[in-house]
């Protein structure tokens, strides 16, 4: 027996319980000791009744004034104690004679629970309680007590118990015993332990703050351990073969002389940092960040046409069928004059068009090629792949771009360039990037005015129509977005088309479009074209427009029920206007009541246009997981350490794991498996 072995092989735990563990994260008895506290109760204090705070735990002590058994929806056992006066409820749904017997009025009970102001005062639900006759037969105790993320058929008892047996089988791991080089004391076990079984008193404050030297040491430790699995990661790729393309400069050069504007010293400073890269006999691991609308897609193209011209082919992906659709007619519009062809897959073909157009994927003879990601995931062969361009990075996990790796001619790795417009604070993207590279194009073409944003509550929404109207009427074009009612593209459309006939209704003289994600490709595009040519004033749109379309006449957006939506995606939709010269304007409709993180978004949408200030923000209202959508989330897989509280380890932490893996390739190797896992299954996550 000892942490190497399966929970379902250790008698503690049995079969039953190793399966709801499993739920988990939790294979071995090891495991166990990583699954760490999610906070503490504090049973070191007795809070009189009169001092209850709705929302917090508390350990209470009073004598029972009334019992009784109740319908109220529910039948429930009810216990009235009272302390000088003041009463508090206890409510038990789930309770047997014994129970209710011994709570006899004039008893003594001790009670820990949450505390909740109901209709009649305080209460709590299920505390857990003990009675006795004297009030002096209690204890409260000196340390805390932890509380685990649970999973149904496993109790927080259950756990505390499995957990110190673990502890107990830890002593005797070398392993666990083994120093780690170049990180702080405590040394793991101790600070496991201190985690799970808090020492007394002096401990609490540090812990409950989270600022004891335990779970600073293993917070650590975890950054460490991300750190180590993203550059193995890295290192798996980069020691392969990928084609030299030294031709950037010069493809630049000849892309610009099509183009109708100049590059921009960002864009320019970006090329250069691809055309280092693509020199190299080693893929390129590259993010691009940069703003909506900062110019991401020049960069790549000029990038694909080097290779193009190098005689290899390049692939871009976007996240949806509108956006690739948009990048296939940009990208032809701009090398067709330069005598490249560029193919097309769309996620509906027929099939011997379909044929057609793999074929002469896989031949060789489509030097450029564009599609959504699903459409790249199926088997699309490839005759000479030098170059995946990806765009849109946060839809696309470190697994997919893994699977690249093997795309490329005689077992060479294509270059890998990654588009992200979610500005993601830096921090951010050392933690959960750490095997890319990142250029920031930091810089937006010139020409464009800032938007302006309102925030308007929508009681007001017939002052917001009249002025749309005549800015219509001016010859400006609107985008008005409905947000997302139901978790259905069904419903969700269905009220888009409510709205846009209610504006054709009020606004009889302003010609109305409507897209959403149940018009077939070739109707969205009609209604894109429309709206692009000017034919419709005013475009109705679900979030579908969130990526992607650009029309520079476009300068007014008007989001409704702005409240619903993240900051992240407020940003995306704002980024759509504010393309041309003229000044454009965001107008946030909110309905009331407003949460307190809903208020906080508008006022960041209104004070600023910076994706980069919006991210941070963002971060700080949401946590890292939700930025990052849920898929990510298991990808970070942080248990102790939170990338934004945490930032200023991380530096340190990245010269750590260098020096690790170059000194110490089997601790490196222990603490990923430790804190995260295989390398492999951490990719696939
Ligand atoms: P994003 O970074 O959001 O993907 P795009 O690549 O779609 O931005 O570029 C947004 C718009 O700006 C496009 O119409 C593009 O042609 C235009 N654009 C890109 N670079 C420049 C530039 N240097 N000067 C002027 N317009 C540019
Ligand atoms: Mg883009």
């Amino acid at each position: 027996m000892d942490l190497r072995t399966r929970l379902a092989d250790w008698p503690a735990a049995g079969p039953q319980i190793a399966g709801s563990l499993r739920n988990l994260g939790l294979e071995t008895i090891g495991d166990l000791l990583f699954h760490l506290p999610q906070r503490y109760q504090d049973r070191s204090r007795l809070t009189p009744i009169a001092s209850l705070v709705d929302g917090q735990d508390a350990l209470v002590r009073a004598r029972v004034e009334i019992t009784d058994v109740r319908y109220a929806g529910r039948r429930q056992l009810r216990v009235v104690l009272s302390d000088e006066g003041r009463g508090l409820l206890l409510r038990f749904f789930h309770f047997n004679e014994g129970q209710r017997a011994a709570f006899a009025a004039g008893r003594w009970v001790q009670a820990y629970g949450s505390v909740r102001f109901g209709s009649s005062g305080p209460e709590m639900v299920h505390p857990e309680y003990r009675v006795a006759d004297d009030e002096h037969a209690f204890q409260t105790s000196d340390a805390l007590t932890p509380v685990y993320p649970l999973t149904a058929g496993i109790t927080q008892p259950r756990l505390r118990r499995l957990i110190e047996a673990a502890l107990r089988l830890a002593t005797t791991d070398v392993h666990l015993a083994a120093q780690l080089p170049g990180l702080p004391a405590p040394d793991s076990l101790p600070a496991l332990r201190s985690l799970h079984a808090p020492a007394g008193a002096a401990d609490a404050t540090l812990l409950i703050e989270g600022t004891h030297p335990a779970q600073q040491r293993l917070i650590r430790e975890e950054l460490l351990a991300h750190q180590l699995c993203m550059r193995l990661l890295r290192r798996q790729v980069r020691t392969r073969p990928a084609p030299s393309l030294g031709d950037l400069p010069a493809s630049a050069d000849a892309l610009e002389a099509v183009l109708p504007f100049r590059f921009t010293g960002a864009q320019r400073r970006v090329i250069g940092d691809v055309a280092r890269d693509l020199e190299a006999r080693r893929p390129m691991l590259r993010l691009v960040q940069g703003d909506v609308g900062s110019g991401k897609t020049v960069v790549a193209a000029a990038a694909m046409l080097a290779a193009a011209r190098a005689g290899y082919q390049s692939a871009l992906m976007a996240p949806t069928e509108l956006l690739a659709e948009q990048h296939y007619a940009n990208l032809s519009r701009w090398f067709t004059p330069l005598g490249i062809d560029v193919e097309y897959l769309a996620g509906k073909m027929k099939k011997s068009e379909r044929e057609q157009r793999l074929a002469r994927v896989s031949s060789g003879a489509a030097p450029i090629v564009v599609g959504t990601h699903a459409v790249f995931q199926q088997s699309v062969a490839f005759d000479r792949l030098a170059l995946v361009v990806v765009d849109e990075q946060h839809r696309f996990g470190v697994q997919q771009r893994l699977s690249l790796r093997d795309k490329g001619p005689q077992g060479s790795s294509p270059h890998q360039l990654i588009m992200s417009a979610t500005p993601i604070p830096r921090t951010l993207a050392q933690t959960v990037y750490a095997d890319l590279d990142v250029s920031v194009i930091d810089e937006l073409p010139p020409g464009r005015t800032p938007v302006t944003t309102v925030v308007v509550n929508n009681v007001k929404r017939d002052e917001v129509l009249t002025r749309i109207a005549d800015a219509c009427r001016a010859g400006r074009q609107v985008y008005w977005v409905c947000t997302l009612i139901e978790e259905s593209e069904e419903l969700d459309a269905q009220a888009a088309e409510a709205t846009a006939e209610r504006l054709k209704a009020e606004l009889s003289d302003i010609r109305v479009g409507l897209v959403h994600g149940r018009l077939k490709s070739d109707e969205k595009d009609a209604q894109m074209r429309d709206f692009k040519n000017g034919d419709t004033q005013l475009l109705v749109a679900t979030t579908v427009i969130e990526v992607g379309v650009d029309v520079p006449n476009a300068s007014i957006m008007v989001i409704e029920n702005a409240e619903r939506l993240g900051l992240a995606q407020l940003h995306q939709l704002r980024g759509r206007v504010g393309r041309g010269a003229t000044a454009s304007q965001c107008v946030l409709l909110y309905q009331l009541p407003l949460s307190n993180t809903a208020k906080s978004r508008l006022e960041t949408m209104r004070s600023t246009t910076d994706g980069f200030r919006i991210a941070q923000a963002d971060l700080e209202l949401r946590g890292p997981g939700e930025i990052l959508g849920r898929r990510q989330t298991g990808v970070i897989g942080l248990r102790i350490a939170d990338p934004v509280r945490d930032q200023a380890l991380i530096p340190p932490l990245q010269q750590l794991a260098d020096d690790w893996l170059e000194r110490y390739p089997l601790d490196a190797q222990r603490l990923i498996a430790r804190w995260v896992g295989d390398v492999e299954k951490y990719g696939q996550v």
